[in-house]
């Protein structure tokens, strides 16, 4: 796939890393491709050895990452934002024969560098630790052509851990077809042609940034702008300076984009947005369409299908805005009866407008999670992957996403949706951001409670008072208790953490 792009676009830009102010042509970035596929086959790395990374947006991520594919290398991106603990925790289970860093990461491998003497540790950044060589180093003078090395498309292509918002990350294992599909389904979804211009301002590590969007844009040979982070006025003024065209960014960054003064910014040539990989309130959705003028188009999905299983388009961002959308090309979705013991069944399913468990079908479907048998037993089951994720479709065929399953709360024997909570608060102009969680209740066995940070003071009572004059939540649902905060814990993708909410609440009693 990359390479067929390098042969039909050698000299046009493919990709700009701003960090290293390098602008690199297809024929450039493959030569560079070529150089680190050979450095790794010298330095022992065969087919099937895993190569991890923990690395913030770079071009030294996209080059490795393809030079894996080209040698059969297993490509393990790791996100650089966990806990030393939770790296180590990967890097143990991966059992990588490299890893790849950088200065900024540094501090988190210090800990399994000196556990593994047997993996080898590459730094991009000029070293100063003992346990490191210099990346540059080792590629400096390799060889640029084609590695001689036969790659088919069931091989392994990349481990990628979930994001762990629900317990211990799992490493899901995908296969090059796995990638090629969703990369071609995404490539007509958004309608990409190489007079795209993209932006990388979402991590790489995540299967939503790297499959959704990068692996498309390379497919059909358009330009690809790295920032190296988030930062949403580097991301507003990027737009601009380099013309960007489409970019995906996580919900919360879209919040942070809405917080800066952009009125002089001009967002003309982005003309798409995409969001995903967590809810998004119907009322943000409004909000950036109004402020920004940018056409959005969702995602709904999960690394272990590759990730992305819907779509919700651009012209149906407020007529059914809050919904998931419909099914990707060749992709399936049913919601079905939960079981009390033992997983859901596929072939039981909901009428539109009841609840269920999602549970879905595709191409990229992962083929396991990586030493776990169990683990993939139990979400896999008659052949669907089952989500974990609580929905129901409309009389229109489109999916709404209810609540996680181990997120919903279960108040006085009703099910109340957290979405659905977060969603009415979200409507009130000065929240910012919400989250609630199930708080234990000797009464009702649980009972709401909300996370609240506010753009201007707003106390509980109004708060209280607005969910009781907008109608927009049953008595039951409205929550017991605020608990006002300067923001809320979401990991690197930005899904909220609401574990380190419940562990907080824990703390306290
Ligand atoms: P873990 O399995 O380790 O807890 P995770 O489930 O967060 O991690 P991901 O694959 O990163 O792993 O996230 C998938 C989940 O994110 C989905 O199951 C769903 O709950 C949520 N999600 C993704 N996209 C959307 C969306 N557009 N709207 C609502 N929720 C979404």
């Amino acid at each position: 796939m990359f390479e067929q792009t390098v042969a039909k676009y050698p000299n046009k830009e493919g990709l700009v890393d701003l960090r290293l102010g390098t602008r690199w042509t297809y024929r450039e970035w493959n030569d560079e491709v070529n150089r680190m596929a050979s450095t790794l086959l010298a330095e022992g790395v065969d087919k099937g050895d895993r190569v991890s990374t923990v690395l913030f947006n770079t071009a030294e991520f996209a080059t490795t990452l393809f030079a894996c594919m080209k040698i059969g290398a297993v490509f393990n991106p790791i996100n650089f934002r966990l806990t030393s603990q939770e790296i180590d925790f990967i890097i143990k289970d991966a059992s990588p024969k490299v890893v790849i860093f950088e200065k900024a990461t540094a501090g988190s491998l210090e800990g399994v560098a000196s556990e593994s003497p047997h993996i080898d540790f590459w730094s991009i950044d000029e070293p100063d630790l003992s346990y490191a060589r210099y990346y540059y180093q080792m590629i400096e003078g390799s060889d640029t052509s084609r590695p001689d090395c036969l790659i088919e498309e069931d091989d392994l292509y990349a481990i990628m851990y979930t994001s762990g918002t629900t317990g211990t990350p799992k490493g899901v294992l995908h296969t090059h077809r796995d990638m090629v599909d969703q990369a071609l389904v995404l490539t007509a979804t958004l309608r990409l042609t190489p007079q795209d211009r993209g932006l990388t301002v979402a991590p790489m590590f995540h299967c939503a940034e790297l499959h959704c969007t990068f692996f498309p844009r390379v497919m059909v040979g358009a330009a690809n702008v790295i920032l190296h982070h988030f930062d949403a006025p580097a991301m507003i003024e990027t737009v601009r300076e380099e013309q960007i065209s489409t970019l995906f960014a996580a919900p919360t960054m879209w919040n942070m984009v809405l917080q800066e003064d952009f009125s002089q910014e001009d967002f003309s040539t982005l003309r798409q947005g995409l969001y995903g990989g967590a809810p998004m309130a119907p009322a943000l959705t409004t909000r950036l369409h109004e402020a920004l003028g940018v056409q959005l188009l969702q995602a709904y999905g999960m690394t272990e299908m590759g990730p992305a299983i819907t779509a919700l388009f651009e012209d149906e961002q407020i007529s059914k805005a809050g919904s998931a959308g419909r099914a990707l090309i060749n992709h399936e979705v049913r919601v079905v009866r939960t079981q009390e013991n033992g997983p859901s069944d596929p072939d039981d399913v909901c009428a539109p407008g009841e609840l269920g468990e999602i549970v879905v079908r595709g191409p990229s479907t992962m083929k396991g999670y990586y030493n776990r048998p169990e683990a993939t037993e139990e979400v896999m089951y008659k052949g669907w992957y089952h989500s974990g994720d609580i929905g129901t479709f409309d009389d229109d065929g489109y999916l709404w996403v209810s609540d996680r399953v181990k997120d919903m709360i279960i108040s006085g024997g009703e099910n109340i949706y957290s979405r659905e909570v977060e969603d009415a608060l979200f409507a009130h102009p000065s929240v910012v951001d919400a989250a609630v969680i199930g708080e234990p209740d000797e009464m009702w066995g649980e009972r709401v409670v909300a996370y609240i940070v506010s753009k201007e003071a707003v106390t509980a009572d109004e708060l209280e008072e607005y969910c009781i004059s907008s109608s927009s939540l049953a008595r039951y649902k409205r929550p017991r208790r605020y608990e006002f905060v300067d923001e809320l814990p979401r990991n690197a993708s930005g899904k909220l953490q609401k574990f380190k909410l419940r562990e907080q609440f824990e703390r306290h009693i």
